[in-house]
């Protein structure tokens, strides 16, 4: 992936958010919020692209997305090697497994039954829906796949988002506890928004640009890893210090 995409994304926002009213209060309402374009700019010009997301196809993004709920990224590598190994990262395969060795086969990456049960649930989804294609499934409206993914076993909301965003390149923005950490010490959330509500603050944000959304969310985990830590936050190295307000500054 290439900055060059991205960059006149968010060119195309700052120059809107120059012009926009900046709205008072935190993300209540799903309002737009002009200084999420300036956040990206600053993230994107300290850290640069992030590549995301590190998985070689469509389906292999899809299996990430679901194992990687509730357990870091190392352990889902694991598991997504093993799947690998033996040559069961294809719907069809994951379809025909025993669910037993599916399950001893993901098991780094925690939760392994219950993660078994939703990698089975999500094929089957898929084979009755849209006849086990990823080319179909993704050829649905953005809005109309989503509320069908929210549906299915074990996918919330940021797997739905991230499923349609990351394999499907639709863009819904991925609504992480980094992204509410940045917001809440920000000032621009209180903790009582609903994922839905920040989602649809940044989307209506942003121009509806799917590799835009898929960096920005890369970039707050790189600065919530890096810098916005549960405690003891590294402000003074962080590129989103410049929009921390004075009343939170440690
Ligand atoms: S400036 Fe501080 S509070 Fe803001 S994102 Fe960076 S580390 Fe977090």
């Amino acid at each position: 992936m290439s900055a060059s995409r991205i960059l006149p994304s968010a060119a195309r926002f700052r120059n809107r958010s120059r012009r926009a009213p900046r709205p008072a209060g935190a993300l209540r309402s799903a309002s737009p919020h002009p200084e999420l374009a300036l956040y990206f700019d600053a993230m994107f010009k300290a850290y640069g692209p992030q590549l995301w997301w590190p998985g070689r196809t469509r389906f292999e993004i899809i299996v990430g997305a679901i194992l990687t709920q509730n357990t870091s990224w190392s352990n889902v590598e694991r598991a997504i090697r093993s799947l690998r190994r033996e040559k069961l990262l294809s719907a069809a395969a994951i379809e025909k497994v025993p669910f037993d060795r599916l399950a001893a086969l993901i098991r780094s990456s925690g939760y392994f039954r219950q993660k078994a049960r939703k990698l089975k649930a999500f094929v089957d989804f898929l084979r009755g829906q849209y006849q086990g294609s990823l080319d179909h499934l993704f050829a649905t409206p953005t809005s109309v796949l989503r509320e069908q993914l929210l549906a299915v076993h074990g996918i919330g909301p940021e797997t739905a988002d991230s499923i349609l965003l990351y394999a499907g390149r639709h863009p819904a923005f991925v609504v992480d506890a980094y992204t509410r950490r940045i917001l809440e010490r920000h000032h621009l959330a209180d903790g009582r928004e609903s994922y839905d509500q920040i989602r649809r603050s940044f989307e209506s944000s942003l121009p509806a640009d799917p590799q835009l959304f898929n960096e920005y969310h890369a970039l707050i985990v790189h600065t919530g890893k890096h810098h916005c830590r549960k405690r003891q936050p590294n402000c003074a190295a962080c590129p989103l210090e410049p929009f921390l307000p004075n009343e939170a500054k440690p």
